[in-house]
């Protein structure tokens, strides 16, 4: 199918101005120092993430507005003021400070389901001066244990089911020190845990924010493991510049929204845009705790009335995969400005979007180690479907060379940031020298290639590691995925290069099938002939086969080098993020 080579920015069909009215201007007149003195300091030095997420609204009109609405899988709801959040992660605060005995600089993650104390403890963790790491809550012990004991983690906040899950690797972690337990089910705790709910009851609700240095450490977030064993990504209180910016400007959140970020806090864009982005903009956020299911998540939407939605490439091709017909039986008018993140979004998404939802999809580019949204279509500007959009105002983007030197637009090249970004990483977490590699003449090297157009558009082509070579030709998965995507039996596609005497590498899919669909080998013919019209010779897939779903990782990107290694019968590596592992 020959898509639209843009959709054109609906401006009559905006409720509210949008935050960008128009791109070029706020480019040419961007500045972050700006941007950051709209947020609260201490003084030109010293800012805490918890206290402008939180605190910084008391003295104003958001004080009682909600901050979190929490609807849990059996249906409970539990809201919380901006005044609420202040007061409990006070007493959190405290109970690290006096009871775990936490100092400035120490690291406490948590191991804890999607529930409202999770959002409390890391605000609570960063007042304290303390730096914060989410773990999934579906990882299994090895991964847990190779993460509390790469950040030599003080404290672990966790629940009685997940603490039994990894009860194996407790006495393996010397610098582990103290357990909270949050215990929502009123579980026996062991003997000694400290008790969340106890410990909250006596702490108080006073706590002095600690001041810290805009450059002090708040953040760990390990990568999500596609390509290699996930890397510690540190950031500063700094960061909190761009969360908040880029929540304004890209997810274009404006005072009365319900916003709803569909990410798990275990993953970057779960904290980024679960929590600081918003709530540094005084927004209400709702949080689903329950599991995908279409049905659940599109009556979340008519529920809430939520007005803005940011969710991701996987999410959007489970709801198309669950039928064109489903959205229509719920009132998704109040849905204003739809968001992507994660992996490349297919121009089917996009299209599909437009058809059945009535909404364009704004996908947009970025990574654990960028800290906050690089790239991305704006709210007011036309959509060229399959295009990640372009840099933020406060944002060089480039093609560089493999001598890192720019290209002109229309090559195809490696995807590159000027350094110096408020929420860029500032190291990763005891490999130093991984993250000085990652810095060349003024950029830093993000491991994507792309290209831009002649409008400033960004087009995602692959990760550099899984760039196909077949018979001299680069290929991108993406491209192929994309079009495999268009026919109508497919519901995901996961390519990959196989070794190939004559030709270097053939490209081979794995596909899995939309409901109704039977796997065969006239299917097969059928899907590769219909590749083969619309893709080059070298590009095309020379073998498919069936599989009922994709090795992905927790937040939902295909795992390629899985495919791969499974295919050549090699090591399957660091699975630690696998899905269902
Ligand atoms: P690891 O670095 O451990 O292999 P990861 O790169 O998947 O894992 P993240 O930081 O969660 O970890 O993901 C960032 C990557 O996700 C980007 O570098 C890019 O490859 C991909 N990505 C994110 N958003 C987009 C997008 N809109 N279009 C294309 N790719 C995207
Ligand atoms: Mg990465």
């Amino acid at each position: 199918m020959d898509y639209p080579r843009i959709i054109k920015g609906r401006l009559d069909s905006f409720r509210v101005k949008p935050n960008i009215p128009d791109y070029q201007k706020m480019r040419d007149n961007f500045r972050w120092e700006e941007i950051s003195s709209e947020l609260a300091w201490f003084d030109n030095e010293h800012i805490n993430i918890g206290h402008v997420a939180a605190d910084a609204h008391l003295e104003t009109d958001r004080r009682n507005k909600k901050a979190l609405i929490w609807e849990s899988q059996r249906g409970e709801v539990e809201e919380f003021t901006f005044a609420n959040l202040a007061k409990l992660s006070n007493k959190f605060a405290n109970i690290l400070v006096n009871e775990a005995g936490v100092l400035r600089g120490d690291r406490v993650f948590f191991f804890l389901e999607r529930v409202p104390e999770i959002f409390v403890g890391i605000l609570g963790t960063l007042k304290a001066g303390a730096v914060f790491g989410p773990l999934f809550s579906a990882f299994g012990p090895d991964a847990v244990r190779d993460r509390l004991f790469d950040s030599k983690a003080k404290v672990l906040v966790t629940s009685p089911s997940l603490k039994r899950k990894i009860a194996e690797i407790i006495p393996g972690l010397p610098n582990l020190e103290k357990i909270i337990v949050v215990n929502r089910k009123n579980d026996v705790l062991d003997a000694d845990d400290l008790s969340y709910e106890a410990a909250m009851e006596r702490a108080s609700e006073n706590f002095q924010t600690v001041h810290t240095n805009k450059e002090d450490y708040a953040i760990m977030h390990y990568t999500s493991g596609t390509t290699g064993k996930p890397k510690g990504a540190v950031h500063v209180h700094n960061a909190v510049i761009g969360h908040y910016a880029t929540a304004k400007y890209v997810l274009d959140l404006h005072s009365d929204d319900i916003y709803w970020c569909t990410a798990d806090p275990g993953w970057v864009t779960g904290t980024s845009y679960g929590m600081f982005g918003p709530w540094s903009n005084g927004i209400t956020q709702f949080v689903y705790e329950g599991v995908f299911s279409a049905r659940q998540w599109y009556k979340m939407l008519e529920k809430w009335k939520v007005t803005v939605w940011y969710t991701a490439p996987t999410a959007i091709r489970m709801l198309m995969k669950a039928g064109d017909d489903l959205p229509g039986k719920f009132d998704l008018n109040s849905v204003r400005h739809v968001c992507s993140v994660g992996e490349p979004l297919n121009p089917e998404a996009v299209m599909w979007g437009e058809r059945v939802l009535g909404k364009s999809i704004h996908d947009n580019w970025w990574q654990t180690e960028t800290g906050s949204i690089m790239i991305a279509n704006y709210a007011i500007q036309d959509i060229k479907p399959g295009s990640m959009g372009r840099p933020f105002p406060g944002i060089t983007a480039g093609i560089i060379d493999d001598n890192f030197d720019e290209l002109p637009a229309g090559q195809e090249g490696n995807l590159a940031v000027r350094t110096g970004w408020p929420s860029m990483f500032r190291t990763y977490w005891g490999k130093h020298d991984l993250y000085q590699s990652r810095f060349k003449k003024g950029w830093y090297i993000t491991g994507d290639r792309a290209r831009t157009d002649d409008e400033g558009y960004f087009h995602f082509i692959s990760r550099a590691d899984d760039v196909i070579n077949s018979a001299g030709h680069k290929v991108g998965p993406f491209e192929v995925e994309s079009v495999l995507m268009e026919h109508p039996a497919v519901a995901e596609a996961g390519v990959i290069g196989k070794p190939d005497p004559i030709t270097t590498e053939v490209i081979k899919a794995f596909v899995s099938l939309k409901r109704g669909f039977e796997p065969g080998e006239d299917l097969k013919e059928d899907i590769k002939r219909f590749a083969m019209k619309r893709l080059s010779m070298a590009a095309a897939p020379r073998e498919i086969d069936f599989v009922d779903s994709l090795p992905k990782t927790r937040s939902g990107k295909i795992m390629r080098r899985l495919l791969k290694a499974k295919e050549l019968g090699l090591p399957l590596g660091d699975t630690s993020t696998l899905e269902n592992d």
